[in-house]
């Protein structure tokens, strides 16, 4: 874990107009503290009571993405004090969450999930879930969440080109999202691009992306 590529990382995402999202999952909370120190605020965890954990230990002011598979039974261990939650693949966690905003007396940002990778494994609405829980009019439905985008994975591949067409497909969807409902200025953000395939989901228009490795070195094995 270097400052230098950490800033270097940032740098090139500022030219871009994106932000980091630094993935910390697995990861000691220390090291979240050093990424801290060098200024860094936005922090991506997948599990909702790991999150839940660090956050008692770190600084009130780090903003928690939730980026992993969220089920609603675990809702509640993070709805206090999480930022934006990326991972919204459907009604019944849009639902829960906010329940609990509400009781928390507070928003929730949320990103909505796509499936756009060809793998059988990966989670998200397909397009034909998306616009049916868009019709349904989630803003009025859901008054404590702010809907700010949208998030998606690509295959894991060497093949550049296939990585590349699915992150303009997402970016596709987006806009003609933004186009057909009116989702106000807060759908603005596109969450896409990983360690491995960044660039090309910057070239595809992402304004963020989950960057785990590249800034705090391979994960410890468990
Ligand atoms: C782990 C993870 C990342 C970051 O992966 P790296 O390859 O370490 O950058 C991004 N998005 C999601 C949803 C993840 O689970």
């Amino acid at each position: 874990m270097e400052k230098t590529t950490y800033q270097n990382l940032i740098s090139e995402l500022e030219k871009q107009g994106a932000q980091l999202i630094a993935v910390s999952k697995v990861h000691p909370a220390e090291k979240i503290h050093t990424a801290y120190d060098w200024g860094h605020r936005d922090f991506g965890e997948n599990r909702a009571q790991e999150m839940q954990g660090k956050a008692e230990k770190l600084p009130e002011d780090i903003r928690w993405h939730m980026i992993g598979p969220l089920q609603s039974n675990k809702v509640k261990y993070i709805a206090d004090f999480v930022y934006m939650v990326h991972s919204v693949d459907r009604a019944k966690i849009a639902k829960e969450l906010n329940k609990r905003a509400k009781k928390a007396d507070r928003n929730i940002k949320i990103l909505l999930q796509v499936h756009i990778a060809q793998e059988e494994q990966k989670f998200g609405f397909d397009e034909k879930e998306l616009f049916k829980f868009l019709e349904k009019d989630p803003i009025e439905k859901y008054p404590h969440l702010t809907l700010c985008g949208l998030m998606g994975m690509a295959t894991f591949t060497e093949n550049e080109e296939q990585v590349r067409a699915e992150f303009q497909g997402l970016k596709d969807l987006f806009n003609q999202v933004k186009e057909k409902y009116d989702l106000g200025a807060d759908f603005k953000e596109l969450s896409m691009g990983m360690s491995g395939d960044y660039p090309l989901a910057l070239e595809a228009g992402a304004t963020m992306v989950r960057i785990g490795s590249k800034v705090f070195g391979p994960r410890p094995k468990k």
